[in-house]
C-alpha cells in the first residue's frame, strides 16, 4: 500500500477543519463569556525585589469555558483579537481590574495587560480616563503592560495614546521586552516608565551564562533611561538571587506569588529577603 500524498492532504484537510471548527466555537463562545460571567481576572503580586514587599498585582484573564475548565489566555486570547472580542474583553478587563484596586490598600499599583488591537481604538486613552473617573483609583496606580507588537501597528495613534495616558499620571510598562522584535529606540521613542524582562530569559538564567548577560544588558538600558526593570516568571531562589544581584527593581514568578483570585489575603504577606 502506497501511502500517497492525496490520502494526507485529505487527512490534513480534515483536521484542519476541525482546528477552524473548535476556533469558531471559542469565537462564538466568547461573545457571551462576559454576560454569562464566565470571565475574571487572577492577581499575581509583584514585589520589590530588595524588601520583598508587595508593591502590586499584574491582573491576568481567565474564562471558566463550560465543559473545558479554566481555560489558558494563550489559547483563547489570540482567537479574541482575531474576531475582535478583545475589544470588549479588555474593557471588562480594565473595569473590572480598577474597581477592584480601588479598594486595596494605597500604593498597591495593579499592572493591566493591553491588546495591540485595543491601542487601534481611537478612544483607547479617554476610556481609560473614564475607568479611573468611575472607579476613583488614582491614575498613578495604573499600570499598562503592551508588547512592542502594538507599536507596530499605527505608530502616531499609539503615540497620542501613550502620551494622554502619561499625562494623567498612568504607567506604562514595556512587556515581553527581549523577545520578538524587540527594538531599543522603542524604548527611547515611546514614553515608557518600566521595562518588564520576558520570562524565557529567566528560565535559562541559572544555565545560560548568555542569559544572565542579556538580562545584565536590559538592566543597564533601563538604568541608562531612568526606567525600572522588573523581572517576571522567577521560580527558583537562584533565579531571584541573580536578578536582584544585577540591579532588577522588581520581581514577580511562581516563586514568590501565583495568580490567585483573591489577592487581599495576601496583602499581609511580607517576604524579607535580606535574611
Ligand atoms: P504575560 O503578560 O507575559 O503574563 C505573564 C504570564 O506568565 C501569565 O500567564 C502568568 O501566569 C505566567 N507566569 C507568572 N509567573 C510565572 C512563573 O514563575 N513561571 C511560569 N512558567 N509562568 C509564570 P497567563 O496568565 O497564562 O497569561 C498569558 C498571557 O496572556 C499573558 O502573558 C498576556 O500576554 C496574556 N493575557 C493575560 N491576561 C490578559 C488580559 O487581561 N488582556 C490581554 N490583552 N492579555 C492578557
Ligand atoms: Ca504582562
Ligand atoms: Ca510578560
Ligand atoms: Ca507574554
Amino acid at each position: 500500500v502506497k501511502h500517497g500524498g492525496r490520502g494526507k492532504a485529505c487527512f490534513f484537510d480534515a483536521e484542519m477543519d476541525e482546528a477552524t471548527r473548535a476556533r469558531r466555537l471559542i469565537e462564538s463562545e466568547l461573545r457571551h463569556a462576559i454576560t454569562r460571567h464566565q470571565i475574571h481576572l487572577s492577581y499575581q503580586p509583584i514585589l520589590d525585589a530588595h524588601s520583598g514587599v508587595i508593591s502590586g498585582y499584574e491582573a491576568l484573564m481567565r474564562w471558566n469555558r463550560p465543559g473545558h475548565g479554566i481555560c489558558e489566555p494563550d489559547v483563547f486570547i489570540p482567537i479574541a483579537e482575531e474576531s475582535g472580542s478583545i475589544v470588549q474583553l479588555g474593557e471588562w478587563v480594565l473595569q473590572q481590574a480598577c474597581s477592584e484596586a480601588a479598594r486595596w490598600p494605597h500604593p498597591l499599583t495593579i499592572a493591566v495587560n493591553v491588546s495591540p488591537v485595543q491601542f487601534m481604538l481611537p478612544n483607547l486613552a479617554e476610556r481609560i480616563e473614564t475607568i479611573l473617573e468611575e472607579t476613583r483609583l488614582a491614575p498613578d496606580r495604573l499600570e499598562i503592560e503592551i508588547t512592542e507588537a502594538a507599536l507596530f501597528r499605527d505608530r502616531d495613534r499609539v503615540m497620542t495614546t501613550l502620551q494622554r495616558l502619561r499625562s494623567l499620571g498612568v504607567h506604562i510598562v514595556m512587556d515581553d521586552f527581549g523577545t520578538g522584535y524587540s527594538s531599543l529606540s522603542n524604548l527611547r521613542t515611546f514614553p515608557f516608565d518600566k521595562i518588564k524582562v520576558d520570562r524565557s530569559f529567566t528560565g535559562m538564567l541559572e544555565h545560560d551564562a548568555a542569559a544572565r548577560s542579556i538580562v545584565r544588558a536590559i538592566i543597564g538600558l533601563g538604568h541608562s533611561l531612568g526606567m525600572p526593570v522588573v523581572t517576571e516568571g522567577v521560580e527558583t531562589e537562584t533565579q531571584r538571587r541573580i536578578v536582584v544581584e544585577e540591579g532588577c527593581a522588581q520581581v514577580q514568578g511562581f516563586l514568590l506569588g501565583k495568580p490567585d483570585i483573591e489577592p487581599s489575603i495576601k496583602f499581609a504577606a511580607r517576604r524579607n529577603f535580606l535574611s
